[in-house]
């Protein structure tokens, strides 16, 4: 997994008119409320990714 295959995933994986997942109904035929489980772990992985950016900038 990289840094790529994460904002394609929070670029597919938005929020529908009806509250669900657009991205796993397109990908996968399944209704999930979002945010699904994959926009849950892309932000958390771009959130400690940033974090790790941002402290070694700091040193
Ligand atoms: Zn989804």
């Amino acid at each position: 997994m990289n840094d790529e295959q994460e904002q394609v995933i929070l670029a597919v994986h938005v929020r529908g008119l009806d509250g669900m997942c657009a991205g796993c109904r397109a990908w996968w035929s399944r209704l999930t409320p979002y945010p699904c489980w994959q926009v849950d772990w892309a932000t958390s992985r771009q959130a400690r990714t940033i974090t790790a950016w941002f402290l070694g900038g700091v040193r």
